[in-house]
């Protein structure tokens, strides 16, 4: 008899496949975006699952209407095919975070329900000026210097003289550790790598640590693919998902596009735009060929 173990399942092992494309309307895609979202639309299609695309529209400072419009446009120029998503629905909507309030203010109640979070009056200057360390590379959060976390857990909201945003207890000294599927083990100290982190903004708004892991739960998302920049941010998410007593998806995070001098690819590399490389006649086939 054979007693040797069976095969493991293909990776990721959770069924139905579901990932996500979730682009903030910030700025025009660019060729950056277009590879990561690949890897994920391919995973995706090797599992069987279904796509689902995301329009992360919560900051309304940054993001502009006319983005969510052309988004769509050129994910759809590149090849993407999404079955669920706020241009076709489906049955985890709405599909844009403007529209998810509801699910955010539940999960912040459950969270300070629970204990997990204190309201903090802290500016972003003051953090600066008093952070323990530098913030880690590829992310953009100093580490948050306490300075809120021990004041009384009671003064009620109405109390709190200035505006305030919510920020999330990190279990100091805690190994976070996950094995990503791109990426292989992953180990982030809480308290050290990364601090406590806001999840609802002094300006009201459900930050993106929050909104994304309240999104990919509730939307059943069972993998994540995303930038390689977001590691840190996995360790404070999945923080979240056990707070809030989920099970996390698995994790893809995929190597970030370079230009020729090493910088990563960003919204302002705009010769590198989807609209700019079609512009300049250049096709989607031909441009996914210069990645193999
Ligand atoms: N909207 C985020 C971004 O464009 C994506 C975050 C994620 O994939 O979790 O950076």
């Amino acid at each position: 008899m054979n007693t040797s173990p069976a095969p493991s399942p293909p990776f990721p092992p959770a069924s139905p496949y579901r990932g996500r494309l979730a682009p903030s309307p910030t700025g025009l895609l660019h060729l950056g975006h277009a590879r990561t979202f690949w890897t994920a639309q391919e995973r995706c299609r090797a599992a069987g699952g279904t796509l689902v695309l995301r329009n992360e529209d919560l900051d309304s400072t940054r993001y502009k209407m006319e983005f969510v419009d052309a988004m769509i446009e050129d994910l759809r120029w590149f090849g993407f095919e999404w079955q669920e998503g706020p241009d076709c629905g489906g049955g985890f909507g709405p599909y844009s975070q403007s529209e998810r309030m509801r699910f955010y203010l539940d999960a912040l109640e459950k969270l300070r329900a629970g204990g997990f979070i204190y309201p903090c009056t802290c500016s972003r200057k003051d953090i600066q000026a008093a952070s323990r360390a530098p913030h880690a590379n590829d992310d953009a959060e100093p580490i948050y210097p306490g300075t809120c976390r021990d004041k009384s857990p009671s003064t009620p909201n109405s109390q709190l003289s200035t505006r305030f945003a919510w920020r999330f207890r990190v279990p100091d000294g805690e190994t976070i550790a996950f094995v990503d599927g791109n990426c292989g083990a992953q180990r982030f100290i809480a308290g050290k790598d990364f601090g406590d982190f806001v999840v609802w903004r002094q300006d009201d708004v459900p930050a993106y640590q929050l909104a994304c892991a309240v999104d990919d739960a509730a939307m059943g998302i069972t993998e994540v693919v995303r930038g390689a920049d977001l590691l840190l941010s996995t360790a404070r998410q999945l923080l979240l998902h056990r707070a809030l007593g989920w099970m996390p998806p698995v994790f893809f995070h995929c190597e970030l596009l370079r230009d020729e001098n090493g910088v990563r690819l960003a919204k302002r590399h705009d010769a590198l735009s989807l609209r700019a490389l079609r512009g300049a006649g250049r096709t989607p086939e031909e441009l996914r060929a210069a990645w193999r």
